[in-house]
């Protein structure tokens, strides 16, 4: 079928809109018609060339919720009409997938950055030529995609699926590294480093674990602002001096659990300096640039640092369970997010960079 797509080109500042060809599903695949799909620094990243080396042209997203339009052969979970919002792709074969953990997926990088199917085949073609696509086993920055039966997440029908794309990323990272990875409990405390959509997704999921005390770190005041109402107890200006001094400032010894969205080497060393005794400090992505953490004050206090990808979630469990918070009034996600019509991607990639938008989500069909 013929379809609008925005396809990432060497060279190119911002995806460009074009007619694409997409194959009806293989076995195994839905065909889902995208509602919405979030931007994701992630995204930005791979358009930019940097990261995991996804090869181009390529049709990038990776935050999309939408309707099952179609089911490949054997799907026997899904059916046309369905809402689903849509995951990264993992084999359900190896030891993670085994474990419920398909972040860590054996084949996580070829899947979700390789281009291509597992057999070395494209869904996406333009003019004859072919395009590259399968990005998080999505590529949802198009009207319509293929996604895996088991990596399309299905949610109810009476919460709206513009805002949903979100929770298959940004939302489910930072709410999962707090409630599944770092496991946080009632009266622990909690710094969050860097108030985009995953950390203050970290914030709200911090005030639903019953943690006593939630510092959000960042350096825009309208965001420490946002973190406030969505649940930190206390905000720190970083522009302001050593973060890690005012958290011990705060708490006398520090907190028991850091989370660093952040991408400087001096958040990362902020982020382990904050804890307190046996403290854990969470990271959701890697340094950029060359950085080393103080070996002696881990050894001497037990402190550990611990990488999180897609918030150790298993999607099928974590995004229905997300939405119900939502419904219920107690996961306001919706406050983070800008809407744009999809022909704007150039100005969701610019505002995202800037800073201007937490999470801008790209609206395929109006609603
Ligand atoms: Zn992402
Ligand atoms: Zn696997």
């Amino acid at each position: 079928m013929r379809i609008e797509a925005a396809v990432s080109r060497a060279g190119a500042p911002y995806p460009e809109i074009a007619v694409v060809d997409l194959e009806p599903p293989r076995a195994g695949e839905v065909l889902v018609r995208i509602v919405a799909s979030g931007v994701c620094h992630t995204d930005l990243g791979a358009h930019a060339g940097r990261g995991a080396g996804t090869p181009k042209p390529v049709v990038l997203g990776h935050e999309g919720a939408g309707v099952v339009e179609q089911v490949g052969e054997g799907v026997a979970s899904l059916i046309p009409g369905d809402h689903v919002v849509l995951s990264g792709s993992s084999c359900g074969r190896c030891p993670s997938c085994r474990r419920s953990l398909p972040s860590y997926c054996h084949e996580m990088l070829p899947r979700n950055f390789g281009g291509l199917r597992m057999d070395g085949t494209s869904a996406l073609s333009e003019n004859g030529e072919r395009l590259y696509g399968q990005f998080f086993g999505q590529s949802s920055f198009a009207e319509y995609c293929l996604a895996a039966e088991r990596t399309a997440v299905k949610v109810s029908q009476d919460v709206p699926l513009r805002i949903l794309g979100p929770l298959g990323c940004g939302v489910v990272t930072g709410a999962g590294a707090v409630l599944y990875s770092l496991q946080v409990r009632p009266g622990d405390s909690l710094a969050v480093f860097g108030t985009g959509g995953v950390g203050l997704s970290a914030v709200m999921a911090a005030r639903l674990a019953g943690a006593s005390r939630i510092i959000a770190v960042d350096v825009i005041p309208a965001r420490l602002a946002l973190a406030r109402e969505l649940g930190a107890t206390d905000t720190i200006d970083a522009r302001a001096g050593s973060a890690a001094e005012a958290i011990r400032g705060l708490t006398g010894h520090g907190v028991n659990f850091s989370l660093n969205t952040t991408l400087a080497p001096e958040v990362f060393t902020q982020a382990l300096e904050c804890l307190t005794m046996r403290g854990v400090a969470g990271f959701v992505t890697a340094p950029r640039g060359e950085w080393k953490p103080a070996m002696f004050p881990m050894l001497a206090g037990g402190r550990r640092l611990q990488g999180i990808l897609g918030g150790d979630a298993a999607p099928q469990l974590a995004i229905p369970m997300l939405v119900d918070y939502y419904r219920q009034g107690r996961l306001p996600f919706d406050r983070l997010i800008r809407f744009y019509p999809f022909k704007r991607i150039d100005a969701a990639f610019r505002d995202m960079e800037h800073g201007a938008a937490i999470k801008p989500v790209l609206e395929m069909t109006a609603t």
